[in-house]
């Protein structure tokens, strides 16, 4: 017998686990949120997805994902969780109007936000020399300066991979020392690299910037006030990003940074019949292909579980 599955989040996790889910023959809804496609539609050159060389940009391929699913049967809801609830092995997915779908079995794809810096311009200059993701962005900065900021893991590994393919890697740290969390392996990579060099006690002032885009970035000592300005054609914000969990986090397991916590291996979380994928999944790389798979393994997952009910 068919089950329903509600998938919530339009992103790239959400719209390959609705197209797994459909062909695999139950009923689907999916929660778009506020925003269709998710962070795909911030994505304006999308270079490292395999099989998609005409595909222009992020939001172009979030809308063939969409019909691939829709022309098979899902139906795609313009609104957004508020919470869950389950009674009785059934699940309650409340909306924004407090009116809720009942179904089988849940997949949660919210994804995250980059944590921003909060400085003026940095909306209009991203993807113009402000990027949030140095795997997906480092390859246009070849032998270029670029600076990173941030001072936990997340920086310092940004740091390392763009250390190979740019002339030169400035890492802004507002403190003294690394995040207590970084390994001491990564600092002493990071020491005994040539072309990076640690500016600890600084923080980002303001973007320096020409009609094209970033031309540098003026920098604050933190101890005595006084500016500097680098001259980097790129730079990397590695501040950490917030997951869309809020409105789940009382009700599924969560780690300290609010990502939802999986059996190892696998997209179940700690409540039988719920399964989640992407960016929101603890400790997984942030990339759309990878989000793709993750999307596509819990929907076989969640059509395992739905097989034994
Ligand atoms: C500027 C930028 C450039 C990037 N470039 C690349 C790149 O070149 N290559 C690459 O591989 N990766 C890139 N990434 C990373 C990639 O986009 C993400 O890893 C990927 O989109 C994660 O997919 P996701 O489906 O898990 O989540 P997201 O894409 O974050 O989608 C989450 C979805 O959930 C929805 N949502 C949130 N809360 C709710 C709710 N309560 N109810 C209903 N829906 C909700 C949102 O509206 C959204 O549709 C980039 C990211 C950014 C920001």
């Amino acid at each position: 017998m068919k089950k329903h599955i509600v998938i919530i989040g339009s992103g790239p996790a959400g719209l390959s686990s609705a197209l797994y889910s459909i062909r695999g023959g139950h009923t689907v809804s999916l929660l778009t949120g506020n925003n269709f496609g998710g962070q795909l539609s911030s994505i304006t050159d999308l270079g490292n997805y395999p099989g998609v060389e005409n595909v222009s940009s992020g939001v172009e391929l979030a809308k063939i994902m969409r019909k691939q699913s829709e022309d098979l049967g899902t139906k795609f809801i313009t609104d957004s969780m508020t919470k869950i609830e389950q009674l009785d092995g059934v699940f309650k997915v409340f909306l924004a109007d407090d009116s809720f779908l009942k179904c089988d079995s849940v997949i949660l794809a919210m994804g995250v936000l980059p944590r921003k810096l909060g400085l003026a311009d940095e909306e209009n200059l991203t993807g113009r020399g402000i990027s949030y993701c140095s795997v997906c962005d480092g390859f246009f900065y070849q032998k270029k300066p670029v600076a990173v900021i941030g001072g936990g893991n997340s920086a310092i590994s940004d740091a390392l991979y763009l250390s190979r393919q740019c002339s030169q890697v400035y890492i802004v740290i507002r403190k003294s020392h690394w995040a207590k969390n970084v390994e001491q392996i990564l600092i002493d990579k990071v020491d005994n690299t040539k072309n990076i060099k640690v500016l600890f006690e600084t923080s980002p002032h303001n973007f320096l910037k020409d009609e094209n885009g970033i031309v540098g970035l003026s920098i604050k000592d933190n101890r005595n006030n006084s500016i500097e300005d680098l001259q980097v054609d790129g730079i990397f914000v590695a501040i950490g990003h917030i997951p869309n969990t809020e409105n789940v986090k009382k009700f599924i397991d969560c780690d300290e940074d609010g990502f939802i916590k999986t059996v190892i291996g696998s997209t179940q979380t700690d409540k039988n019949g719920i399964f989640c994928a992407g960016d929101i999944r603890s400790k997984t790389y942030a990339q759309v292909i990878i989000a793709c798979g993750l999307g596509a393994q819990s929907a076989i997952e969640c059509d395992e579980f739905l097989q034994t009910l």
